[in-house]
């Protein structure tokens, strides 16, 4: 058979998620990952903030040498603060519809699951989720569906945004909703876009055509090509914050890692805009879904490791991680690169504004933390972060390759702390818990110290607007 050509730019999955390039680099990683020389070379590009190449990181990433994994653990901490700060943006998923016509074999919304729950919600049981939510204090949603052209159209997911976006409960607004659906066309991105949405997330699953299609027996999902040009027509169709991420467990991590990392460099040299997120989610336990069946399955320190090297390879995007993973993984890699994390999530259809009954279930997939959004906001200010609601960035279209300037110049933190502050300051006078409250409230005026004079006046007359009532919504 001949060889596709590896080709970074261009808009065929098979050349810019190239298999033999990847098998390639997993080889070339192997020869050197005790190439001490070589190691400490693209610890030197590493340490200059400008991410690293797929190859270079794979290596980085075989590489069983403790102390080069302390560096590498190090700098990606110091990436993550000069880049975002000691900032963390919280969200929630909201699950509209579990209705899904594909065969993936690790998701227990596949159609032949028979005893899961089937529920879609109508745009009054979304109202009640969304006032729900409001009242926890998210600002930021991502919505989720299965794939069914027949009961998820892109009209419903469209008639859903607007009905999040116009609801205004007490003082509470959801102002940026990010969108996680299947693969779909332009004209139907063009159309998410009108909508407004913030980021559009798709996970690949897995970079290895092979086991994708495996993976995905039948349905739409099963066209790997459809599936991974996906980020491009949501480009073309002007959506220019695109997230990507691969399902860990369901393939060879190391292969994984590569694609990934190729995947940012084809958007890079396309659209000239590489991810605006990375997710990093790990298969777990769901209705009929056993992980024991998997066996790519991966550790924890593999996965704080590929955390760590995601983070150096590219500093500039965001990074998630979502409530399948514990307290304590999720206090491991904020510290290694994670700028983004979900709080107080529910992954069953509705579920915010009353509990699922016992006997249904209708969940994507087990939660691991599930604490409450003000336990998980009060734990992130105790262990040194400032958490997040700001949705300031795509309001003032801060997007895009405009977004990624000011973040690639480490420039945005001259917003986005600001903003944390102000949006912080609205969940302590609005929804905190006594205890929360206090330790916001010592943490917002410490942190206010650190702005310039004039942010520090603007910052401080808001932050009284805000607790006096006088407003909200304010940001830079
Ligand atoms: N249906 C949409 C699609 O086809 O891309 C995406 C929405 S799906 C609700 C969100 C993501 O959950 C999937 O992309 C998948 O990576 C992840 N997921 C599915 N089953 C899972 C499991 N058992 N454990 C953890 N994550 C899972």
């Amino acid at each position: 058979m001949n060889k596709i050509a590896y080709n970074p730019q261009s808009l065929v999955a098979d050349e810019f998620i190239n298999h033999d390039e990847i098998l390639e680099t997993l080889a070339f990683a192997d020869a050197h990952k005790s190439d001490w020389q070589m190691i400490e070379e693209i610890m030197q590009k590493a340490r200059k903030h400008k991410g690293l190449t797929h190859r270079e990181a794979s290596v980085l990433l075989a590489c069983e040498d403790k102390d080069v994994n302390a560096e590498i653990e190090k700098l990606a901490k110091e990436i993550k603060l000069a880049y975002y700060g000691n900032r963390i943006v919280l969200f929630a998923p909201l699950y509209l519809s579990n209705y899904c016509v594909n065969g993936c074999v690790y998701c227990p919304y596949h159609a032949k699951n028979k005893h899961i729950a089937r529920r879609k919600m109508t745009q009054e049981e979304i109202k009640r989720e969304v006032i729900a939510l409001q009242d926890m204090g998210h600002k930021r949603l991502a919505i989720e569906l299965g794939e069914d052209p027949v009961n998820n159209p892109i009209e419903y997911v469209l008639e859903s945004i607007k009905t999040i976006y116009s609801i205004k409960h007490k003082n509470g607004a959801i102002r940026r909703v990010n969108v996680n659906i299947a693969a779909t066309t332009v004209e139907n991105y063009a159309k998410l876009k009108q909508a407004g949405i913030g980021t559009y997330i798709l996970f690949q699953e897995t970079y290895n055509r092979e086991s994708y299609e495996k993976l995905h027996p039948t349905g739409p999902k099963h066209n790997y090509a459809w599936h991974t040009e996906a980020m491009d027509r949501a480009m073309q169709g002007g959506i220019d914050d695109v997230g990507i991420g691969v399902l860990f467990g369901l393939s060879t991590y190391r292969y994984e890692f590569a694609g990934l990392l190729m995947h940012a460099e084809h958007l890079e040299a396309v659209h000239g805009v590489g991810p605006h997120t990375i997710s990093v989610p790990r298969l777990r336990h769901a209705d009929d879904i056993d992980t024991a069946d998997f066996q790519d399955c991966i550790s924890d320190d593999i996965f704080a490791k590929i955390v760590a090297c995601i983070r150096i390879s590219v500093p500039y995007t965001g990074m998630i991680v979502s409530t399948r993973e514990s307290k304590q993984t999720r206090e491991r890699v904020l510290q290694l690169g994670i700028s983004q994390i979900s709080g107080g999530s529910k992954t069953s259809v509705g579920g915010y504004a009353e509990p699922e009954p016992e006997d249904e279930n209708s969940a994507q997939f087990d939660v691991i933390d599930n604490r409450t959004l003000d336990e998980v906001l009060c734990w992130l200010m105790q262990i040194g972060y400032v958490p997040s609601f700001c949705t300031a960035c795509y309001r003032e279209g801060r997007t895009g390759d405009r977004f990624m300037e000011l973040c690639k110049s480490k420039q945005i933190h001259n917003c986005c702390h600001p903003n944390a502050l102000l949006t912080l300051q609205e969940y302590l006078t609005d929804y905190a818990s006594p205890k929360t409250k206090a330790v916001g409230e010592a943490l917002i005026a410490r942190e206010v110290k650190g702005l310039s004079p004039a942010m520090a006046k603007y910052v401080l007359q808001h932050l009284d607007d805000i607790r006096q009532g006088r407003g909200r919504d304010f940001y830079v």
